[in-house]
């Protein structure tokens, strides 16, 4: 059990980019009574739930909802689809790309990863020129796959899906495209059908607002089909049976049926605010955050304007600051948790998530507290963020 004895006042700042916090209207949903998975009621909330989820992703195609954390989605958009010792080419846009490299490699895929010199690929987003290049010279289509992350959790990235669909178009290669937008769905604007993207891979601690434990896979018609041959080995994350389940509202197994009803909450809530104002709320947020970064004096990680990510913002520290000791103080001080800098940029970086159900209030407290953080730290902002922050909000 958590130690709740000396629980703070006033209430925690989860600023990491995932889990985000989860508004109260979605943990009510939650708390509804656990039903029946195969009773009547159950059919008819899993077929409308189905069909709503969709919107999310802006897709014609089926999703599947697996009661896993994004991992496992990566991994099942990959079984379903390949076959052992097929070529994958994926892009080193962050860690979050690494990891799902070494995943492909841990399942038996042959995998190319396209990477840049040190930080260079971690400050910018995917290069479509360059898969495009790699695919042209691929005459037999060894490639099986391109796999490529929408929102770079880690670096703060949000790249240009039509560019790469585009790219791949331009070199006429059959290759399926799969995406991960994990961090980026339901708070940046996603297309799975108009990018013409095959497998889309997705979680709900996220930009969604629900907790950890659910994880996505919408699926093309071009990848269903590749699904009927791929012979790597899948049992719990084959689509057919779920697929199958999943005409009459039902699930191939125990759905986890409690953060359902917080989806479709949550979805209700995005849908009701409307995606394109999420999607500006989210916008607005980021751009007042890089300009509270500017005012410190600090650097953000991203140096391409065209695809700073309007969920998360990395903040790049001078050699005098360890990120993980800022962070670690702040929290102390502030009840307020940042993300830690991850692989390549561990302590170099600490992240403040703004996405999922953010405001302008909720995102000025925290860069009240990184801004108090970094004095207490021993270094002196250039100028106040906060009233940066507040004079893009106003
Ligand atoms: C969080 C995240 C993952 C990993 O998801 P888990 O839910 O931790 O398994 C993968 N990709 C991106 C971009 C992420 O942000």
């Amino acid at each position: 059990m958590l130690k709740l004895d000396n629980h703070p006042s006033g209430r925690h700042f989860l600023h990491i980019p995932g889990p985000s916090p989860v508004p109260s209207r979605v943990l009510r949903a939650i708390s509804y009574q656990t039903i029946d998975h195969r009773g009547p009621e159950f059919g008819a909330f899993g077929l409308e739930l189905l069909q709503k989820i969709r919107l999310l992703f802006k897709s014609d195609d089926p999703v599947i909802i697996y009661p896993a954390s994004g991992t496992g989605a990566w991994e099942a958009a990959l079984v379903n689809t390949l076959n052992p010792g097929d070529t994958v080419l994926m892009y080193e846009s962050g860690h979050f790309a690494a990891l799902w490299k070494r995943l492909a490699q841990r399942i038996g895929l042959n995998t190319e990863f396209i990477s840049k010199p040190g930080l260079e690929g971690w400050r910018g987003g995917v290069d479509a020129k360059a898969i495009e290049e790699r695919l042209k010279s691929d005459p037999d289509h060894l490639i099986k796959a391109v796999c490529v992350v929408h929102n770079e959790t880690s670096t703060g990235v949000t790249s240009d899906i039509a560019a790469v669909r585009a790219a791949m178009d331009a070199a006429n290669h059959p290759a399926l495209l799969m995406v991960d937008t994990i961090s980026g769905l339901g708070s940046a604007n996603y297309e799975h059908s108009g990018w013409g993207v095959d497998v889309t891979v997705s979680g709900s601690q996220k930009g969604l607002m629900l907790p950890p434990g659910l994880s996505f896979n919408t699926i093309s018609a071009k990848a269903l089909a590749a699904s009927k041959t791929a012979t790597l080995p899948k049992a719990f994350w084959a689509w057919d049976e779920i697929l199958e389940a999943n005409q009459t509202g039902y699930f191939a197994t125990t759905p986890a049926t409690n953060l359902l009803y917080g989806l479709s909450e949550a979805i209700d809530m995005i849908l009701g605010e409307g995606l394109d104002q999420v999607f500006a709320r989210h916008q607005k947020l980021a751009l007042a955050c890089r300009a509270a970064v500017k005012a410190w004096g600090l650097e953000v990680l991203c140096q391409d304007p065209s695809v700073y990510s309007p969920v998360v913002t990395s903040v790049l520290v001078p050699e005098s600051i360890d990120a993980d000791a800022l962070r670690k103080l702040i929290h102390e001080k502030y009840n307020l948790s940042l993300g830690t800098g991850l692989g390549k940029l561990k302590g170099k970086v600490f992240r403040i998530g703004h996405l999922g159900d953010c405001n302008e209030l909720s995102l000025l407290a925290a860069l009240s507290g990184c801004e108090m953080g970094l004095a207490a730290y021993g270094f002196t902002p250039k100028a106040s963020g906060v009233v940066a922050a507040q004079n893009i909000l106003m």
